[in-house]
């Protein structure tokens, strides 16, 4: 029996409903979420995602506004546009999409984001309020994306063996501590590029999280029969079909659907669920803000 395959699309426009009418409520009062990107530089990759969140904007009536700046914009430059839009009272929600050029220190530029306002979720305020479990924080999208995948799911964490492929700031850390916090109850390995022997890890998982950046990097052998898989990575290449085209694909084999019971396709699959979780934090911080 092949795996079932999650539709993060429709999972993202669910979301994207129960939003509207939130919105609705907060525009009885007078006020509608407002997301600020910013975006240095022309990386044609980040170009597409700011587009794709913008749309996810227009779609349910939030405001949204686009800042771009020249790709020789300086450090101070660029936290001075950050703290600009932290005085922005109209402003419920700050992004500054990555990669930055070389030269800028990205930590320095989200340690200026006011945490309120920091609807990804990456300051270090939003990531200890995770660590400590405190829900007043903002959690980083992705790694909430995932959570509301498995969820909805329902898939059962308590007492499962969950293991997370990557440990960045960003994904793989802050997923780790979701799954393994009081409530969720997964047992968590977070394996890394000095893990060995990583397919007999994997084989363990009952939920095997990738979120590496390496295309099909996870064989389908390496896949207990019936896991959960969540196929975080999103790797663009060569495409022998289309003539110098490319197509994407994940971190997980192709064919790991008939190993798997349940599998997120790439794309379409944790993508965009990240974009309604963001969406979703720039209601809260709106609704915060009242
Ligand atoms: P990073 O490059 O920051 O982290 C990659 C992690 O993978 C690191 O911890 C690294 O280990 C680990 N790693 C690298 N090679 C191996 C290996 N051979 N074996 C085991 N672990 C390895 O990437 P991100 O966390 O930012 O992103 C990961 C992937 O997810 C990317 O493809 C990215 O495009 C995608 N992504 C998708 C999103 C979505 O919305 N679907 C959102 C964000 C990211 P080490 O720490 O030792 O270097």
């Amino acid at each position: 029996m092949g795996a079932t395959r999650i539709d993060g699309r429709a999972l993202g426009r669910d979301i994207e409903d129960g939003l509207s009418e939130r919105i609705s409520s907060l525009a009885e009062g007078g006020v509608v979420p407002h997301l600020a990107v910013i975006i240095v530089g022309n990386d044609p990759a980040s170009q597409i995602y700011v587009r794709n969140k913008q749309r996810s904007c227009q779609r349910i009536g939030m405001i949204s506004s686009r800042i771009d700046m020249k790709p020789d914009t300086s450090q101070s430059d660029l936290i001075s546009a950050v703290e600009k839009l932290n005085g922005d009272a109209s402003v419920h929600g700050i992004l500054v999409q990555s990669p930055l050029p070389p030269g800028i220190d990205e930590l320095s530029v989200i340690e200026a984001i006011d945490p309120r306002k920091d609807v990804d979720g990456f300051h270090p305020v939003n990531l200890g309020r995770l660590v400590t479990g405190d829900k007043g924080g903002m959690t980083p999208c992705t790694p909430a994306g995932v959570m509301e995948i498995i969820r909805r799911a329902e898939v059962d964490l308590e007492g499962s063996r969950a293991v997370v492929l990557g440990r960045s700031r960003i994904v793989g850390m802050p997923l780790s501590i979701l799954l393994a916090q009081r409530g969720a109850d997964s047992t968590v390995t977070i394996a890394h590029s000095k893990t060995e022997s990583l397919d007999e890890i994997c084989r363990e998982a009952d939920i095997l999280i990738a979120a590496v950046g390496k295309p099909e990097m996870v064989k389908s052998s390496w896949i207990k029969p019936g896991a959960t898989v969540i196929d975080i990575g999103i790797n663009r290449i060569k495409d022998d079909s289309k003539d110098g085209g490319t197509r994407l694909v994940g971190d997980v084999e192709s064919g790991s659907e008939s190993i798997a019971g349940i599998i997120t396709p790439v794309p379409g699959g944790v993508g965009p669920m990240t974009i309604a979780m963001l969406m979703s934090n720039t209601v809260l911080a709106a609704e915060r803000n009242v």
